[in-house]
């Protein structure tokens, strides 16, 4: 049985289909019906219930669930899935909430909600002009807006700050950027955000980085250098927070996220938990962390269903990783960043590299950057030239099968030198000769 409590929706297409370019049809285009969905069971629609689950009852394995009609449910179960997501997060900014009850009934697990601070609060009491991006909802209200207003500023560059930032812009709304790092979107390093910046400021929109909203009021928000931004509306993209509310409420460990092990199994006998309100282990740092990726979510989901099945089956080693395009210049990033792993405290060095998507004499050519962070020490964890992180950026090509390859290589925990079993395919009309794998080990000092 499939307990859903929103519609469900190809997430990651919503800022596309504000933006209207790709999706011409708008945001209603990535809102999925599971009656024609091929994947899904035939008998999904019958075993559906619309509503939320309030609370289980981990002793008789039953659960309560409040049915879009405010009736009550009791389910009883073998076993339960936990795969309540994340809400968007917003820092406790003054003027973001209006000034009224925020406060979320105990059973409060419908309707949509943010987190401000450490507080959720259902989203409809967000300040007139706050916006955020997570539900079909929120980019119906950000395609209604994109119709009605003249500008924008985005909080945070992350990839869904950008990808918000790129469809305003498509609509034709002056977009302001602001981010409190040195440099655009965390999961690149400042040399490479560097190149995306300029892509970005050349096609109109304005970047502030370094810099954090400290309050807003009626279409003014203010920054802590004291500057005063007025926009037609803000849309924070600082980030999720993972729904761990049910799971806390019936007793399964929480720290950053839902706490499982590699069958996804909580705490709780025959209660397991997947997706981005989980926590689970980067194999690169060996800390635990949240993935807040889609397709790994969908492989977690696997994961528990096998192990509930009776076939035993392990979480792979994992890390993060994230692909996407700003004004056609393509980026992707993939384990740690040169200045995480210095965070972390890991000795760490790079190769970057100028990269070119076909030979020189073929004007179509593309010009871009690798990125490779690796290992300059070895500890219990890590080997001694062990490739850590990937960046690259490219200039009107998907970088994606090559973001894959490095993610392969990263999760197993391969050293620069073991590239040499890594070859390089040439055909003058995808690529250019280069074996870039054979620079890097060049570059390295492979002997
Ligand atoms: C704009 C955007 C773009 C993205 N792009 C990409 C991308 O390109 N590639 C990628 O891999 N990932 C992408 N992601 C991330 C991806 O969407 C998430 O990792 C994925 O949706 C996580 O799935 P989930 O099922 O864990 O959680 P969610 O999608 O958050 O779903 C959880 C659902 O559970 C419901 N729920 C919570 N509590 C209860 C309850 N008590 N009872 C009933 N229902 C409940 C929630 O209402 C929600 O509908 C993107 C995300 C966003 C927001």
């Amino acid at each position: 049985m499939l307990v859903m409590n929103l519609e469900p929706t190809v997430v990651c297409s919503l800022p596309y289909g504000v933006g209207r370019r790709l999706i011409p049809g708008g945001p209603e285009d990535a809102v999925v019906d599971i009656s024609k969905f091929p994947r899904l069971p035939r008998d999904i629609v019958q075993n559906t219930i619309i509503g939320s689950v309030i609370s289980i009852n981990t002793e008789e394995k039953v659960a309560t669930i409040k049915t879009q009609a405010s009736e009550y449910m009791h389910v009883s179960y073998d076993n339960v899935i936990l795969a309540t997501g994340a809400v968007p997060w917003i820092p406790p900014i003054e003027g973001v909430l209006m000034s009224c009850d925020h406060r979320i009934d105990n059973e409060g697990f419908s309707g949509e909600v943010v987190c401000v601070g450490n507080q959720f609060v259902p989203k409809a009491s967000l300040a007139k002009g706050i916006y955020v991006m997570r539900t079909a909802n929120d980019a119906r209200a950000l395609d209604k807006f994109a119709q009605e207003a003249q500008s924008a500023i985005i909080i945070g560059s992350g990839a869904i700050g950008l990808e918000v930032a790129e469809a305003l812009a498509d609509r034709g709304l002056t977009v302001t950027i602001v981010e409190a790092l040195p440099h655009l979107t965390p999961a690149l390093d400042k040399d490479m955000a560097k190149l995306l910046e300029k892509r970005i400021e050349e096609r109109g929109i304005k970047v502030i980085t370094e810099k954090q909203a400290t309050s807003y009021h009626n279409g003014s928000l203010t920054l802590n250098d004291g500057t005063t931004l007025e926009a037609s509306g803000v849309v924070f993209a600082t980030g999720v927070r993972p729904d761990t509310r049910l799971a806390a409420k019936i007793g399964i460990k929480v720290e950053k996220g839902i706490v499982v092990n590699k069958y996804m199994q909580t705490n709780i006998p025959n209660i397991y938990a997947i997706g981005d309100a989980t926590q689970i282990e980067n194999t690169v740092s060996r800390k635990t962390y949240l993935p807040l990726i889609g397709t790994l979510a969908m492989r977690q989901a696997l994961i528990a269903a096998l192990n509930i099945a009776g076939k035993p089956t392990e979480h792979p080693p994992a890390t993060s990783w994230g692909v996407s395009t700003i004004f056609d210049l393509h980026w992707g990033s993939v384990g740690l960043t040169e200045e995480l792993a210095a965070s972390l405290g890991m000795k760490a060095t790079a190769i970057v590299m100028p990269v070119r998507t076909r030979e020189p004499a073929m004007p179509e050519g593309k010009s871009g950057q690798w990125k490779i962070i690796f290992s300059t020490e070895l500890t219990d964890s890590i080997k001694k030239g062990q490739i850590l992180g990937f960046q690259i950026i490219l200039d009107g090509e998907s970088p994606l099968s090559t973001v894959e390859r490095f993610l392969d290589m990263i999760v197993r925990h391969e050293t620069i030198p073991e590239l040499i079993g890594h070859f390089h395919i040439h055909s003058p009309s995808h690529n250019p000769p280069d074996d870039l794998y054979m620079g890097i080990m060049f570059r390295y000092g492979i002997n």
